[in-house]
């Protein structure tokens, strides 16, 4: 496995495109969410996957699927980029984060859980902690029932587990994910029981365009409050995004939203995360800079598809 392009910013993020052995591609990113430092807060998001079969309308990891990274080539992405910024195998950040989100549906690709089991003897991080998201598709219960154990036995109490629901309409969500996926039914129970003992609440996120439909009845008929809070994120600006005519509902910190505000008063701790639109430019977006490898053959330059400039007036 080996780097073969980079691009961004070392003070924010930087994305990097690696290709495997026999001629796979995927993309990790290394990014220090402002306002800290590397001392305090470091952030590592790598690919699950190259690729991504499930094809959800506004990601562009999902435009093509190639397959399994093994657990070495999951293992390189994270040691590349610590080698490349500590110089060993030592982390000194107060928080370090590793989300299994960039490219791919974690729950798809079992290496996930060696890596899981691996991290602690690696390295010599004492402020890791995990962050999985998933879409729940049929067929990984196996998957779940083995994350339970690895979470409880190393990483109780920091353990960042989220659902992306994206939708409370059943329709909606099954045109935005469109696979077989878990009820709701079913992920409050497990989540339940993920949470069982655990500080850390459940999240259920929602990628919010300005259509989507987030009903907290809906939410409240399931998902108990005390067990899950809710993240709402923007609808990154991909191809993907583009071509299905998904815009952003969500793109200003300060803006009042009044569907927070129905969440928030039916019990939920709301978060909204907006992230620095610089990365947009950077190009940090799911799926983004390898899509645009495969199309054009060429180092990186341009990344997103629209101009900035329409989610900041
Ligand atoms: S959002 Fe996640 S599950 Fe959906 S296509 Fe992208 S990588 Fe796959």
């Amino acid at each position: 496995m080996k780097v073969i392009a980079k691009t961004g910013n070392d003070e924010l993020a930087t994305v990097y495109v690696a290709q495997s052995d026999n001629g796979k591609l995927l993309e990790f990113v290394e990014s220090l969410p402002p306002p800290f430092t590397i001392n305090e807060k470091w952030v590592l998001i790598i690919s699950t996957l190259y690729g991504c079969p499930i094809k959800c309308r506004f990601c562009d990891a999902g435009s093509y699927y190639n397959g399994k990274p093994t657990k070495d080539e999951l293992l390189f992405q994270i040691d590349y980029l610590i080698k490349n910024r500590f110089g060993g195998e030592t982390v000194p950040s107060k928080k370090f984060k590793i989300q299994f989100s960039r490219m791919g549906e974690p729950t798809l690709n079992p290496a996930v859980l060696d890596v899981l089991k691996e991290i602690p003897n690696r390295y010599n991080a004492p402020g890791f902690y995990p962050s999985l998201s998933t879409i729940a598709p049929n067929g990984t219960d196996e998957f779940f029932e083995e994350l339970l154990l690895i979470k409880n036995k190393y990483y109780k109490n920091k353990f960042q587990f989220q659902f992306s629901i994206h939708s409370t309409d059943l329709n909606q969500r099954d045109w935005l994910i469109p696979v077989k996926k878990w009820s709701f039914e079913k992920m409050a129970k497990f989540g339940e029981k993920f949470h069982q003992g655990d500080r850390q609440k459940i999240t259920l996120n929602f990628a919010l365009s300005s259509d989507s439909i987030v009903e907290s009845n809906v939410l409240l008929q399931y998902f108990n409050p005390d067990d899950f809070l809710i993240k709402i994120t923007p609808v990154n600006p991909t191809y993907k995004a583009l071509q299905n005519k998904l815009d952003s509902f969500i793109y200003k910190p300060s803006k009042q939203y009044q569907i927070i505000d129905n969440l928030r008063s039916t019990g939920y701790e709301v978060i909204v995360s907006i992230g620095d639109l610089t990365e947009n430019e950077i190009g940090s977006n799911c799926g983004q800079h390898v899509m645009n490898f495969l199309k054009n053959n060429v180092a990186i330059q341009e990344s997103y598809t629209f101009s900035l400039q329409q989610f900041l007036d």
